[in-house]
C-alpha cells in the first residue's frame, strides 16, 4: 500500500512538472509573439510612425515625413547609444543616441566585412553601380557619429544608394552642426520592415539640437532603401534587374542580310537588299553585336 501511493505521489509529481513546462513554454511563445513584426512605431503617446506615412519612390533618395519635423525631442544632453535587440528574424530595430563631441569617431575604422545583416546578399551589378555591390552593411547610426563600427545591432542591409545619396548627407550634416557648435544632437535610425522582410525598406532618420530646441538642425526623413535600376525582393534581399534593362543588356537575335563583299549587314527589307548581288549575300540570324565582331558595319540607309 505505501508502495502505491508512493508511486501514486511520483506521478502527480510528474504530471504537474509536465503542466508547469506546457505552461512555461506557451508563455514564452506569447511573449515573443508580442514583439510586433510590422515595426509601427510608437514614438510619443500622440504620434506614430507607420509604414503607411511613407511616401511612393519618386526618384528622390529621400522624403520628408511629418513635415520634417522629429516625432521626439529630448532635453537632456548626457551623451549615450542605445541599439535595439535583434527580433525572432535576426533583423535590428531602433538605434538611438544623444550624440555630443564625445562620441564622435575617433578611432581608426576596422573590418566589418564578417558581419551578415538579416537579407544580407553579395551581389554586383558593375555597370549600374559605380562601385559594383548592390548592398552595403549599413551603419543605422553612422560610425562617424558614435564611434562604434563593428556592432552588428547597427548594421543593416542597404542599397548603395541608400548609404550614400539617402543618409550620408544627413550624417554629415549633423557630424558638422556637432563639430561647429560643441551642441548635443538626439538622434534617432529607424529601420523599416515590412511585415516579415528580412530587408528594411528604408530607414527613417531623425535629428534634434538638443541645446538650441531644433534651432540648429531639425531633421526627419526616410531615406529609400532603393537601387536605381534594380530591383529589391524586400523579403529575401534578392534582387535583379528591372525590365528596361534586361531589354537593354541581353542583346536582341534577329533576321539580317549581310553583304559580304562590302561587309555591310542590313534589315531584311532593307531597299540595299534588293540590288544586292546574290553571290555576295548571306541571310543570317545573329544579334548585332556578334556581326560588329565579325567586322559587318551596319549599313547608312536602314540602319539596323
Ligand atoms: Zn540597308
Amino acid at each position: 500500500m505505501k508502495q502505491y501511493e508512493r508511486k501514486t505521489e511520483n506521478r502527480i509529481f510528474i504530471v504537474l512538472f509536465l503542466l508547469l513546462a506546457i505552461v512555461s513554454s506557451c508563455l514564452m511563445y506569447f511573449r515573443t509573439r508580442e514583439e510586433p513584426i510590422q515595426r509601427i512605431i510608437d514614438v510619443t503617446e500622440e504620434v506614430s510612425f507607420s509604414i503607411s506615412m511613407i511616401p511612393d519612390y519618386n526618384g528622390v533618395p529621400y522624403a520628408e515625413i511629418n513635415g520634417n519635423v522629429p516625432f521626439i525631442t529630448c532635453e537632456d544632453t548626457e551623451e549615450y547609444i542605445r541599439f535595439s535587440e535583434f527580433d525572432e528574424l535576426g533583423r535590428c530595430g531602433i538605434a538611438e543616441a544623444v550624440i555630443g563631441e564625445e562620441l564622435l569617431a575617433v578611432n581608426e575604422r576596422g573590418s566589418i566585412g564578417q558581419i551578415r545583416p538579416s537579407g544580407w546578399q553579395t551581389v554586383r551589378y558593375d555597370d549600374l553601380i559605380p562601385d559594383k555591390y548592390l548592398y552595403n552593411r549599413c551603419h543605422l547610426i553612422a560610425y562617424e557619429l558614435c564611434n562604434i563600427n563593428d556592432d552588428a545591432r547597427n548594421l543593416v542591409t542597404g542599397t548603395r544608394s541608400m548609404n550614400i545619396y539617402g543618409m550620408l548627407p544627413f550624417e554629415n550634416m549633423t557630424v558638422q552642426y556637432i563639430h561647429n557648435t560643441g551642441n548635443h544632437v538626439y538622434y534617432r535610425a529607424v529601420p523599416v520592415f515590412q511585415d516579415e522582410d528580412l530587408v528594411c525598406k528604408g530607414i527613417l532618420l531623425e535629428a534634434y539640437s538638443i541645446e538650441d530646441n531644433g534651432e540648429g538642425l531639425s531633421f526627419c526623413v526616410f531615406c529609400y532603401n532603393i537601387q536605381p535600376g534594380i530591383e529589391i525582393d524586400y523579403q529575401t534581399g534578392q534582387s535583379r534587374r528591372m525590365d528596361y534593362q534586361i531589354e537593354k543588356q541581353i542583346p536582341l537575335e534577329k533576321e539580317y542580310v549581310l553583304n559580304k563583299r562590302s561587309m555591310k549587314f542590313h534589315d531584311p527589307d532593307c531597299e540595299g537588299v534588293l540590288t544586292m548581288s546574290e553571290n555576295n549575300k548571306e541571310i543570317r540570324i545573329a544579334t548585332r553585336e556578334e556581326l560588329l565582331s565579325e567586322g559587318y558595319t551596319p549599313c547608312g540607309i536602314c540602319n539596323p
